[in-house]
């Protein structure tokens, strides 16, 4: 059923530009649209898309409560920009004070199962519950991004979380993603001049050198599969 769902979406929108693809889909699927943000370039670029054609499509935003001030700027900035109301998810605050309480505020650092477990308290519970009642998430993700996310397809069924993704800068390159950026005066993240591509939580996220790895800072002390849960790829 889904798998047909997704291959219809493919088939009435392989012509469309993305704006006519956000607008099909904001009036296809009525008040069931979201878009999550993390305010990183790529999700800048369509908050803007979104933002430019008035679309009814949901805005929100995972707050971990372990973001950069640099985020809270970029977030504070696109409200001022756009006008476009973001909603906010916050961890649940017993889940968070349990976890404290047991481990500290630092144990991602201590395993795989602690960071997983970290990552499910601030980001997976709260992604579940907005994407709740949804049919179609749009994200930011781009196949460049890592090695697993070459082959993600425009429209994915995701089984985690029981919708359809659809990933517009999917074939986008970074300087595509930036040109948009300075030719439309995009508010961004100040950390990406300072060398960080993918940004998440302040403690789980550094900089990288030129020509690493667009993830490597990522939970830069972990080697294997970096997600958090949000994405499976
Ligand atoms: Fe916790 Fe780090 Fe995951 Fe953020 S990225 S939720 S701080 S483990």
């Amino acid at each position: 059923m889904n798998v047909s769902i997704v291959q219809t979406l493919l088939d009435k929108t392989k012509d469309l530009s993305i704006d006519e693809t956000l607008a099909f889909l904001a009036n296809e699927y009525k008040g069931k649209v979201v878009f999550s943000t993390s305010f990183g370039q790529e999700d800048q670029v369509i908050t803007a898309l979104i933002a430019k054609n008035d679309l009814p499509i949901t805005i929100f935003t995972l707050d971990t409560g372990r973001l950069f001030q640099e985020t809270y700027d970029v977030f504070h900035k696109t409200l001022k920009k756009y006008k476009k109301h973001i909603e906010v998810y916050f961890p649940e605050a017993a889940s968070v004070e349990n976890l404290l309480k047991q481990k500290g505020p630092n144990s991602f650092y201590e395993s795989v199962e602690n960071r997983k477990e970290c990552c499910f308290i601030r980001k997976v519970v709260p992604l579940t519950k907005a994407l709740k009642g949804n049919e179609i998430w749009i994200t930011g993700l781009r196949a460049e991004q890592s090695e697993n996310r070459n082959d993600l397809a425009l429209f994915e069924y995701d089984a985690n979380f029981d919708i359809i993704k659809f990933n517009p800068l999917l074939r986008w390159s970074l300087e595509e993603v930036q040109k948009y950026i300075d030719d439309n005066n995009v508010p961004q993240n100040a950390l990406h001049k300072k060398g960080f591509v993918s940004i998440g939580c302040a403690p789980c996220t550094r900089a990288i050198a030129p020509g690493e790895d667009i993830r490597a800072g990522r939970w830069s002390w972990e080697s294997s599969h970096k997600e958090c849960g949000l994405h499976q790829k």
